[in-house]
């Protein structure tokens, strides 16, 4: 039987690149935070975690610049004979803020502000190395992540990165990507399984009727079982809209009927929104609570980058909870709350997706028998083996709802190579459990037949 990977990422485009640009000028700004801090361990060692990164994060970068195809062939070199869910991403609309006085916010000149950052921190990690308070570990980390902030500005002047990193909100590549992931599929109809990106801000996805209420077919006709090409939806709602967002609440009835699997971005890290401002309909998570809102609402932390801003747009519009709410319209919608939660510093979100996991209705049945994560993009051994150790392992019914994916290439941010992530899982679950992860669960999930043909 064939494993699968639930949660891969072919797409590429050029707004993307300017958006992981952005992502790692955000690591390589926090750990000259971290640097600049007193002599603390924790300081040190969050300092030496991020220079790793941004080295890392740069074979990711290039790999952006790649085709879907020659992304697809070089996944299957690591996991060979695998069937891929590739998940897509509307990029357009992080960019977007409509129905705001802020119609086109930041698509400037994203390389002059990248440029100017790099040259600021180049400078401060100069001055902190020089600190004569400083301790050798410190001053050496300093030097290196300078070192590494010098290449990279090198790297983005060169003439082949002239055109990429342009973040133009005229510039709309999502057609290109579908158009790009529907031929795939149809070159490999039996190893791509393609989820298809819903934004409820974007038009052609639904009739509105006069009643006020969303027609959804034109996404419906897209999937596989109405003869198009898409396995199921995905969500990525950091993007800048409420997964509660009523067009999407009519997207969930239909799943739940006809059992279309969803995949749901949830942690606290990823590309998030621009905008300082959205326009939100639907559901927002603040201090502990739920709050509907159908205006515009402003987030606290405005420079593109304050250390917060990701965690701050993660939580208003993907917190766990926002989830559980539609999970209690919807019990058996059949969805995966991607990356177990996976949050920077905090098991807050796991286990609120655990206990959403383990719930139990009056009757004894589980709440949300559907509810599934995936272990996508968990790159660092200690973390996946406190999520085999103290979840996986203990509660032996719930395995089945636990799924492998990489999230490969966006992993590439924290890893040197991808076969580093393939041996975290062989070191960290048995032969058996990876089996479980890998083939009997994904094939539930994506309604596969449980035997091949
Ligand atoms: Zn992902």
């Amino acid at each position: 039987m064939r494993r699968i990977d639930v949660h891969c990422h072919f797409f590429n485009r050029k707004e993307l690149s300017a958006l992981m640009l952005l992502n790692i000028i955000h690591m390589i700004r926090n750990a000259e935070i971290s640097l600049s801090g007193t002599n603390t361990n924790q300081n040190v060692n969050e300092a030496r975690q991020i220079s790793k990164s941004v080295k890392s994060s740069i074979s990711f970068f290039m790999t952006s610049l790649k085709s879907p195809k020659q992304i697809y062939k070089k996944i299957n070199s690591y996991e060979k004979g695998y069937i891929f869910a590739p998940l897509m991403l509307d990029a357009y609309w992080l960019t977007q803020s409509p129905k705001t006085d802020e119609p086109h916010v930041r698509q400037d000149d994203i390389m002059g502000v990248v440029k100017n950052e790099l040259d600021n921190i180049s400078d401060s990690l100069q001055n902190i190395a020089k600190r004569k308070t400083i301790s050798t570990e410190k001053r050496h980390l300093s030097i290196e992540t300078k070192r590494i902030t010098d290449s990279f500005k090198r790297l983005l002047s060169k003439k082949t990165f002239e055109d990429v990193p342009k973040l133009n909100s005229s510039v709309d590549n999502f057609p290109l990507q579908e158009t790009e992931i529907t031929a795939l599929q149809e070159a490999y109809p039996n190893d791509i399984m393609p989820f298809y990106a819903v934004d409820p801000r974007r038009a052609s996805n639904f009739i509105k009727k006069a009643d006020g209420t969303y027609d959804i077919s034109p996404i419906t006709k897209k999937l596989k079982i109405n003869g198009g090409h898409f396995t199921g939806f995905k969500l990525y709602t950091p993007c800048g809209y409420s997964p509660t967002h009523p067009m999407l609440m009519k997207m969930y009835e239909y799943c739940e009927q006809n059992n279309v699997p969803i995949i749901a971005h949830v942690s606290g890290s990823g590309a998030t929104t621009l905008a300082n401002k959205l326009y939100i309909e639907g559901h927002v998570y603040k201090d502990q609570e739920l709050h509907e809102v159908n205006r515009v609402w402003e987030f606290d932390n405005k420079n593109l980058f304050a250390r917060d801003r990701i965690l701050e747009h993660s939580e208003r519009l993907n917190h766990p909870m926002l989830w559980e709410h539609i999970l209690n319209t919807y019990p058996k919608l059949k969805i995966d709350l991607a990356h177990f939660g996976h949050l920077p510093h905090s098991m807050e979100w796991t286990n609120y997706i655990w206990s959403m996991m383990k719930k139990k209705d009056k009757d004894g049945n589980y709440a949300y028998p559907n509810l599934y994560t995936d272990l996508a993009c968990i790159p660092d051994r200690d973390t996946l083996f406190t999520f085999h150790n103290r979840y996986f392992a203990i509660e032996k019914e719930l395995q089945c709802r636990f799924l492998y994916g990489s999230d490969f290439y966006m992993n590439l941010v924290y890893l040197n190579d991808m076969s580093d992530y393939c041996e975290n899982f062989v070191n960290v679950f048995t032969a058996e459990e990876f089996d479980l992860i890998s083939i009997t669960n994904p094939r539930k999930f994506l309604n596969l037949p449980e035997e091949d043909k």
